[in-house]
């Protein structure tokens, strides 16, 4: 990886980084999974967070049945987690999220979303939550990559997207698999470590920097030295 230098696009993970979501994502999934006779806990759903709901559910047949998981399976296991999902409380916006989107787009800089997520409502709340940030020009989703995380190409597509090299952007994820698909994309990784994983986990997948969260990053923005 090159060091970054004159920083023209900011990449920015969705769950747990721009939302406080992952608690209720975890509860989510492991109702969903256990409903349909898997063996999945709050730290499964940590350690495989940023893998699409499809891959997340292939995985775990493999390890608990020996198979791969049927279509319908998917469909069935992830519309059910995602009904449970949309029916909650609903996320937060992380504190300062919005405050540092609005701060790197003041400064000229791009920003993409890139996310395992498909949920239908995804656009209509970043809306509402980041106003004139997102729009389906600047967002990579589960709907536009065959490979979810931790394989690069939700990175290089965001790269696309943003029309840059790797050494002119930097990626801000927290989960451990996010790390490796943006390492695996050659890009420079600020790590917020907003769940229940050490730094120490986030450093192993290859972080460059962790910061304890949204708002500490939002403090150091400013003195980052390759903006
Ligand atoms: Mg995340």
């Amino acid at each position: 990886m090159n060091n970054p230098h004159k920083i023209q696009a900011v990449f920015f993970d969705m769950d747990g980084v721009l939302y406080d979501s992952m608690p209720t994502h975890s509860e989510a999934w492991v109702r969903a999974m256990t409903q349909f006779g898997y063996d999945f806990t709050t730290n499964d759903c940590y350690l495989n967070e940023g893998r699409t709901g499809d891959d997340t559910i292939n995985q775990q047949a493999q390890l608990q049945f020996g198979r791969d998981a049927t279509r319908e399976e998917m469909d069935k296991i992830y519309a059910f987690k995602s009904e449970i999902f949309e029916h909650s409380s609903g996320a937060l916006p992380m504190p300062f999220a919005n405050n540092l989107l609005q701060k790197i787009k003041q400064q000229g800089r791009q920003i993409v979303l890139v996310t395992g997520s498909g949920q239908a409502s995804l656009l209509e709340n970043l809306n509402r939550d980041f106003p004139d940030i997102f729009n389906k020009n600047n967002t990579v989703t589960a709907f536009d990559v065959t490979y979810g995380k931790p394989n690069p190409e939700p990175y290089l597509l965001a790269l696309k997207k943003a029309g840059c090299k790797a050494n002119e952007a930097i990626v801000v994820e927290n989960a451990p698999l996010g790390i490796e698909a943006a390492k695996a994309a050659n890009l420079f990784v600020i790590a917020v470590n907003t769940g229940t994983l050490s730094d120490k986990i986030l450093y192993d997948y290859g972080a460059n920097i962790v910061f304890s969260g949204i708002k500490e990053l939002h403090e150091r923005w400013d003195k980052l030295d390759f903006l």
